[in-house]
């Protein structure tokens, strides 16, 4: 069979990464980034088998970034129709109550796009305009929306429901929409294959720069972390995860603080970042062990969020077989695994701390074959994942 390709766009409001894709092996051919979009001094950056390529100059705007882009693929390689270029997959965060699944980019779905904008206001006017630039620069085959909520729209309404006033929550489409879904579902799914089993009750914790928890039955999602945006839940690099509400109103009245001023500080002041001054895992991490009070205390409060999610997903879903690290914390920070490995031993869990320890790129179960709950590891793949279900549409 000749080989297919499919190129994956997430366009942020500054930057495009792509990666291109061959689904059924599950390969990437090529891979780049433009960032700083706008600003005087873009960078561009294109990488296919040993050749990097890099570009430093102004980028006006995302119709000139993916220009530039497409002539590298020219330039550099892969030629794009002789890798078999068969779709190009978009990475959409917001899908809101429309997409329970990818979609093939039309008129239609991409003014839905723009129709969520207040949903998920820093993320989809930014996927829009890598979506506009790239349909009318690869008019030549078919466009498609791989939203991050999508894996979650299956939530039952217990767990999508706040306990908000009905009518305003109805009227401004307030709830649980998730988000990390294509990770979560990716990485889910890599644990009943790798387990090879489909009767799963599983936890994933997708720990990166953001951060979140899933609860999976038989393959489908039952509670996440997640909200109404991507700031509920989990301690993360830059925010918060849960707080009480009425923190904003607090602010609001005795700091006199703008709307956007809190947003800014729950968003991307706090979290590690707000505790150490540092959001990179890796450096509270070198800072603890040189005794730092702070990072102590902020490793403390990042392991009592998780031990919290853990213990409330293994009630909704009555019982747990697997617990799942993923995300760049997930994948490498031995150290955050056994720390909250240690508080879940009551439950008979136990972790093989040389396993434990390995480092490696792939899949792997890092509990004795005794352990009560199994714990793996599993490198999430978020772009592969939108090729493969862009494929599924194909
Ligand atoms: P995102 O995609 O959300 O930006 P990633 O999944 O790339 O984030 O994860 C970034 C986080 O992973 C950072 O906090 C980083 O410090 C952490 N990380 C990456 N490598 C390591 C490591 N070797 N040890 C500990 N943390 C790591």
């Amino acid at each position: 069979m000749t080989q297919q390709t499919v190129l994956v766009i997430n366009s942020g409001s500054s930057s495009i990464k792509y990666q291109l894709v061959d689904p059924a092996a599950g390969t990437s051919l090529a891979s780049g980034l433009v960032e700083r979009i706008g600003e005087e001094t873009g960078h561009i950056e294109h990488k296919f088998g040993d050749v990097t390529r890099e570009i430093d100059g102004p980028v006006p705007d995302h119709g000139d970034g993916l220009r530039k882009v497409l002539a590298l693929f020219d330039e550099v390689g892969p030629n794009l129709h002789e890798a078999g270029i068969v779709a190009v997959g978009h990475r959409v965060v917001q899908g809101g109550k429309f997409f329970s699944g990818p979609a093939i980019i039309d008129e239609a779905v991409e003014q839905k796009i723009r129709d969520l904008c207040p949903l998920g206001p820093l993320h989809n006017p930014a996927h829009l305009k890598g979506i506009e630039v790239a349909r009318e620069l690869m008019s030549d085959v078919p466009h498609v929306a791989v939203f991050d909520t999508a894996f979650f729209q299956s939530l039952p309404d217990e767990a999508a429901t706040y306990a908000l006033n009905k009518e305003v929550a109805e009227k401004y489409q307030i709830r649980r929409y998730g988000a990390h879904g294509t990770s979560h579902q990716f990485v889910s799914g890599e644990v009943a294959r790798f387990l090879d089993r489909d009767d799963l009750k599983q936890i994933v914790l997708h720990l990166g720069n953001g951060a979140s928890a899933s609860a999976v039955v038989n393959g489908h999602a039952v509670d996440t972390s997640m909200g109404l945006t991507p700031l509920e839940g989990l301690v993360m690099g830059g925010r918060t995860g849960d707080i009480d509400p009425a923190a904003v109103f607090h602010l609001v009245r005795e700091a006199k603080m703008e709307i956007s001023e809190i947003d800014d500080l729950f968003n991307k002041q706090s979290g590690l970042k707000g505790l150490t001054g540092d959001n990179d895992m890796r450096v509270v991490r070198s800072r603890i062990e040189a005794g730092d009070a702070d990072c102590r205390l902020a490793m403390d409060v990042y392991v009592h969020r998780l031990l919290k999610y853990v213990g409330a997903y293994t009630a909704v879903m009555g019982g747990l077989d697997t617990i799942t690290f993923t995300a760049g914390a997930g994948e490498n920070d031995s150290d955050l695994r056994r720390e909250l490995c240690a508080r879940l031993e009551y439950t008979g869990l136990k972790l093989d701390q040389e396993k434990n320890n390995v480092r490696s790129k792939e899949a792997r179960v890092i509990s004795t074959p005794d352990s009560t709950i199994t714990v793996l590891v599993v490198p999430t793949n978020e772009e592969l994942a939108i090729a493969k279900q862009a494929m599924t549409l194909i």
